[in-house]
C-alpha cells in the first residue's frame, strides 16, 4: 500500500496541471523602458483574481549592476508552468538564455507583454520565440492582415519598421475565433488607450495571429491591420505574445479585454487549453471596460 501511495504521489507530480489546479506562473521584471514596477502589481493582481494561478516575481539586477549580482540571476524556469516577461533590458547571461530555450522547447509556456518584444534583438532563439519584435525594417519580415482577414507577409527593407502612433483607445479584431484564447469573444472589442504597435519585424515563422487592430494614418499609424496577439510553437512549448499593454497611463492594462487575453493566454501557454471564462463585463465593439485603479 505504501508503495502504491508513493507511486500515486509521484504520478500526481508528473501529470500536467488540469482544470481546477493552480498553475505556477513566474513574472520576470527589473528593467524596462516602461514603469515595470507599476505594471507588475497590476498584472499580478489580474492573474490572481482568476484563481487559476500562483504568481511569483523575479526581479533582475539593474543594467549596470556588478557581475556578481548578475551571477545570482538564475530564474528556475522549470518550477513553473508558464513564464511571463515584463522585461526589456540588458541581455540575459548565456546560462539564462539556454535555460529558457530548454524550458520552452521541453514544453514550458512563455507570455510576452508589450515591450517584452523590444528586448534581445541579438538573441536568435528569442527572435524565433517572439516571431516579431520592435526592430528596424532591415531586421526581418513584417506581417499584416488584409481586409479579408488574410495574412500578408512583407519582406525586410520594404515598408515601415517598428513604431506606433498616438496613444488612443482602439478596436481589437479577433482573427482566430476558434482558438481557445479567443473563443467566445465578440469579433470586435474596444481596448483601453494604448500604443498601437506597427511594423514589428522578425522571422515570423509558424505564427498564428489571434487578433489585430487597424492602425489609422490619422493617428500616426500605417493604414494597415497590425498583429496585436499571436502564438508560436517552440519545440514542445507554446509562446503567447501581445503587444498591448503600454504603461504611461494604466488604461491599457486595466482594460478587462487585455486582462482577459493575458490570463487566458497564460493558461493556454501553460496547458494548451483554456478554462477561464470571459468576464461578464468584457468590452463590446463600442464600449470600453476598465478595472478600477
Ligand atoms: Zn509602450
Amino acid at each position: 500500500m505504501k508503495t502504491l501511495i508513493c507511486s500515486m504521489l509521484l504520478l500526481a507530480c508528473l501529470v500536467p496541471a488540469t482544470a481546477g489546479e493552480k498553475l505556477n506562473l513566474l513574472i520576470i521584471d527589473g528593467q524596462n523602458n516602461h514603469n515595470w514596477a507599476a505594471m507588475t502589481p497590476i498584472i499580478k493582481a489580474a492573474l490572481l483574481k482568476t484563481e487559476r494561478f500562483n504568481v511569483d516575481v523575479v526581479t533582475s539586477p539593474k543594467n549596470k549592476a556588478p557581475d556578481a549580482d548578475w551571477a545570482t540571476f538564475r530564474p528556475d524556469f522549470a518550477k513553473y508552468n508558464v513564464v511571463l516577461s515584463n522585461y526589456n533590458g540588458k541581455l540575459w547571461p548565456k546560462e539564462v538564455q539556454a535555460s529558457l530555450e530548454k524550458y520552452v522547447s521541453e514544453g514550458g509556456g512563455l507570455v510576452n507583454i508589450h515591450a517584452a518584444n523590444n528586448a534581445f534583438p541579438e538573441w536568435g532563439e528569442w527572435n524565433k520565440m517572439i516571431g516579431l519584435g520592435w526592430r528596424g525594417a532591415n531586421f526581418g519580415d513584417r506581417l499584416t492582415v488584409d481586409a479579408d482577414g488574410k495574412v500578408v507577409r512583407t519582406p525586410k527593407n520594404e515598408g515601415p519598421g517598428a513604431g506606433h502612433g498616438a496613444v488612443h483607445a482602439f478596436q481589437i479584431l479577433v482573427r482566430d475565433p476558434e482558438h481557445p484564447v479567443m473563443k467566445g469573444m465578440p469579433q470586435a472589442w474596444m481596448h483601453g488607450a494604448d500604443e498601437l504597435y506597427h511594423g514589428q519585424r522578425g522571422p515570423a515563422e509558424n505564427m498564428t495571429i489571434l487578433a489585430s487592430a487597424f492602425s489609422a494614418k490619422e493617428k500616426g499609424g500605417t493604414g494597415a491591420h497590425e498583429p496585436m496577439v499571436w502564438v508560436i510553437p517552440y519545440g514542445k512549448g507554446r509562446v503567447f505574445t501581445t503587444v498591448m499593454g503600454h504603461v504611461g497611463g494604466t488604461e491599457s492594462i486595466r482594460c478587462v479585454g487585455f486582462q482577459s487575453v493575458m490570463a487566458r493566454g497564460a493558461e493556454w501557454a501553460a496547458t494548451g487549453s483554456v478554462t477561464l471564462p470571459l468576464p461578464a463585463n468584457f468590452p463590446t465593439a463600442t464600449s470600453l471596460s476598465l478595472e478600477e485603479k
